[in-house]
This record gives structure tokens, sequence and C-alpha cells, in this order.
């Protein structure tokens, strides 16, 4: 009888383990990153020399090398001369736009999270969905849905016509009394917050974010008001800054209103990226649009479908556009500039579907934008893209800075980023929930998106 018993326990555990060896996913196996300079985004000075153990997707030691233990049968990275940071957040994009193909292109720049600001709902929950569960391979989403409007502006576009699917992508609010319809409407598809670019009038403004308080989803968006009403009415970010910007205020008024913005907690995204695309002139674009190979510029040969259309009707536009920005575009720094001064939380942010916004490519160019042009150390503009974001939402309990607990988003560099911050393009490793992916492996995710978008493979 006991030697039956023992037997049927031999049989369960021989049939457990083979159910085991045939999971698709292999059982996860300890990472460790050794010998690496840690630049933890938490305010700290740079570590030298330390190993960074994770387990089940997770930061689960970090210390001086050889104080940490290693866990039996890890993959172990030796990392001596290179650097790490914490996993890169775009917190403008529109992933609806860029399309389903250019979501590993975020992975491969080391952007393991995405604030999109605005599409195609179903599209983005959907992908969302299967990213968390890791269906699927491209950045962690935190969306708003659809963007809000004032409903002549929806009317006008579908008039004039235009390569996106209006109705997909924007909800007409055409008074204040359809305010809370509309947020009510957006917080049932389940969207993170409520994004605003355009309203019919003030008090439609004040509704809009009546009903989002009430919803409990914070207000992003564009400066659809005067910073005074942004302050009052607790939007949390302002999309692109101030356009036009504050040149009619003495530097005295806005320094108070900086100081006021930054007490608010209000962040700004100034999308600087799109400032260079719009400056690059029309020839040139056009040029780049439609080079399939990359001549131009490498990063075009990864792009393809809906995106480029929506490319070629910006190039359009961009031919009618008769206004010089240059002059916009330097008060704009000055107030970014003072903004950095006063306190005022600045986020990289792409607008990644814009025309000659490359996405996951374009976000090391905003880092240096940021540095350059709004006066933040390379440092800052480390945390602006890792901590800050993840403070932003809410979510730094989980995210946003490398320490014990944390989830393993990182970035391995092969060269320090606080001597040039142009050195976070030099990628030589990205985990996403401990998930490592080497420089071989990212080449050929980009090489299959390349593959994809040149029409030679069909997306798997
Ligand atoms: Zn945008």
């Amino acid at each position: 009888m006991k030697n039956k018993t023992t037997r049927k326990v031999f049989l369960l555990l021989v049939l457990f383990l083979l159910t085991l060896s045939l999971r698709a996913d292999p059982p996860a196996v300890a990472l460790v990153i050794r010998r690496v300079t840690v630049i933890d985004a938490t305010g700290a000075q740079p570590k030298p020399d330390m190993t960074v153990v994770i387990a089940d997707g997770r930061i689960s030691s970090i210390g001086a090398d050889g104080s940490v233990s290693l866990p039996k049968g890890a993959r172990v990275i030796d990392a001596q001369g290179k650097f790490l940071i914490p996993g890169l957040w775009d917190m403008h994009a529109h992933l609806a736009k860029t399309g389903e193909n250019t979501l590993p292109l975020f992975i491969a720049n080391g952007v393991t999270s995405v604030r999109d600001m605005g599409g195609d709902y179903e599209l983005l929950l959907r992908w969302r969905k299967e990213i968390a569960e890791g269906k699927r391979l491209g950045p962690r989403i935190k969306t708003s849905g659809p963007i809000l409007e004032s409903a002549s502006n929806v009317e006008r576009m579908k008039r004039e016509g235009t390569v996106e699917p209006v109705d997909r992508f924007r909800l007409g609010v055409p008074n204040a009394e359809s305010a809370e319809s509309a947020v009510a409407r957006v917080s049932a598809m389940g969207a993170d917050f409520i994004k605003v670019r355009t309203v019919a009038s003030l008090e439609t403004y004040r509704a809009i974010a009546a009903a989002a308080q009430k919803h409990n989803l914070a207000l992003v968006g564009h400066a659809a008001a005067s910073p005074e009403e942004i302050i009052k009415a607790g939007q949390r970010s302002v999309e692109h800054s101030f356009i036009p910007p504050l040149s009619s205020r003495s530097p005295d008024q806005r320094a108070d209103l900086f100081r006021k913005m930054a007490s608010a907690k209000i962040a700004v995204t100034p999308t600087l990226v799109v400032g260079e695309a719009l400056l690059t002139p029309y020839d040139k674009a056009a040029a780049i649009a439609e080079d399939r190979q990359g001549r131009l510029d490498i990063r075009r040969k990864y792009l393809s479908g809906y995106l480029i259309e929506d490319w070629r009707e910006q190039v359009l536009e961009k031919k009618e556009a008769r206004m010089d920005l240059t002059k916009l575009f330097s008060e704009r720094a000055r107030d970014l500039r003072e903004m950095h001064h006063a306190g005022i939380t600045l986020l990289p942010g792409t607008d990644a579907g814009v025309l000659l916004i490359f996405p996951g490519f374009s976000l090391h160019d905003e880092l240096r934008l940021l540095v350059e042009q709004a006066g933040l150390t390379p440092m800052e503009a480390i945390v602006s893209a890792t901590r800050r974001p993840a403070e932003f939402l809410g979510i730094e309990q989980s995210l946003g800075t490398i320490e014990r607990g944390k989830i393993a988003d990182l970035v391995l560099l092969d060269a320090n980023p606080l001597d040039d911050i142009r050195a976070t393009e030099r990628i030589a490793g990205v985990a996403v929930a401990g998930r490592f992916f080497s420089k071989a492996d990212l080449q050929q995710m980009l090489a299959r998106v390349e593959a994809e978008a040149s029409g030679k493979k069909r997306s798997e």
C-alpha cells in the first residue's frame, strides 16, 4: 500500500515536471548584472562596481560586487565599464498613429514605457493589455484613449478630410453641458487619464476639469486655457508648453506664475524635438518621408503603413506653412529654462506620430534637447525620463528607479550618460520586467521591424 502511494506520487511528479517542461515560457531564470555603474535615478551619485540581481521580474538585491550572493543557475552579465539606468519613458506619443509594427522600436531604444496622449482607444487598450500580459513585445502603456476636442474642431477635420480616422481618435465636446457625458465615456473605456486639446469655451474647459475630478482621472493636455485657469482647474500637465510663449509677461510675473505652477505640481512636456522637426525645411522633410531605404535618415527604414501616409499629409501641410518659428521656439526655450529654475517638472515627450519624429529613437533627441535648450543637467534629464514619470503617474512604488523591489525595467549603456547625455543612445542591453535583451537581440528586433516595413516579411 505504501509502495503504491509512493509510485503514484512519483508518477504525478513526473507528469508535473513534464508539464513544466512543455510550457511555452521557460521557467524564469534569475538575471545578474555584475560590475556595473548604477545610476539609480534616486538622486544618488553613480555607484561603480555594483551587482544587481533580478528575480521574478523585479530587482531582488543590489550591492557592491562580491557582497551580493548570486542565485544558482542565474544568467550572469559582466557589465564592467557599462552604466545602468532605469527604463526610459516617452511621456507624449501617439501609438495608434505610429502603428503596431513600431512598438518594438521603443524597446530597442530602451523606452520601456510610454504615456500615450491619444488615439484609437480600442487598439491602445488591446495593446496595453497584451503587453502587460507578456503576449506582445512593446512598452508599458498608459493612455488617454481619445482626445477631447471642441466639437467644431472635430467637424472641421472631418470636412477637410484627413488620413486619420477622426472619430476613432477624437471626441468632440460641443459645450459645458456635454463635458460630463464625454468624460464618463472615456472613463468607461478604461483610460488612465483625460486629455484635452481644444475646447469650445472656458466654461467647457472648467466643466471637463470638474468631470475629470469627479471620475478620479487626472486632466492633462494642451494649454487650452490661460495658465491661471490651468492651475485652478488642477490640470496635471501642459503639453508643448505655452504657445505663444509668455513674452508679454515681465520676468517677475513669469517667475511668480512658475512658482505657483511648481507648487501646484503641474508638469510640462515641452516636446522640443517637434520644434526641431518643424524647423526642418520642406524639401528635406519631403525627401526623408519618401526615403524608404533610410539613406537620408537611417531611422526612416523602420517605418511604414499608416504612419507614412500621415507623414505625407503633414509634408503637404508644411508646404503651405509660412511662419517663422525660430523666434517662437527660442522664447519658449526661455520659458522652459525659467520653469526648470522654478522647480517645475519637465517631462520628455516626442509626440511620436508627428512628421520626422522616429518612434523610440527620438526620445534620445528629446533628452539631449532638454539639456541643450531647457538647461537640465544630464542627471536631471535621466531623472526626468525615469523617476519623474513614475511619480507623475503615481506608480513610483514599482517603477522609475533602480531600487530593491522595483520592476526590473533597465537600460544598460556602453558609455557614461552623465558625461554626455547622447550616451543614452549607446545601448548594450535592455531589461523589460527582468527579461533581458542583449545588443544582438535588439538588433534582431530592429531587423524584423525593418523587414516588415520593406514588405519582405509579414507581421508575426
Ligand atoms: Zn501629441
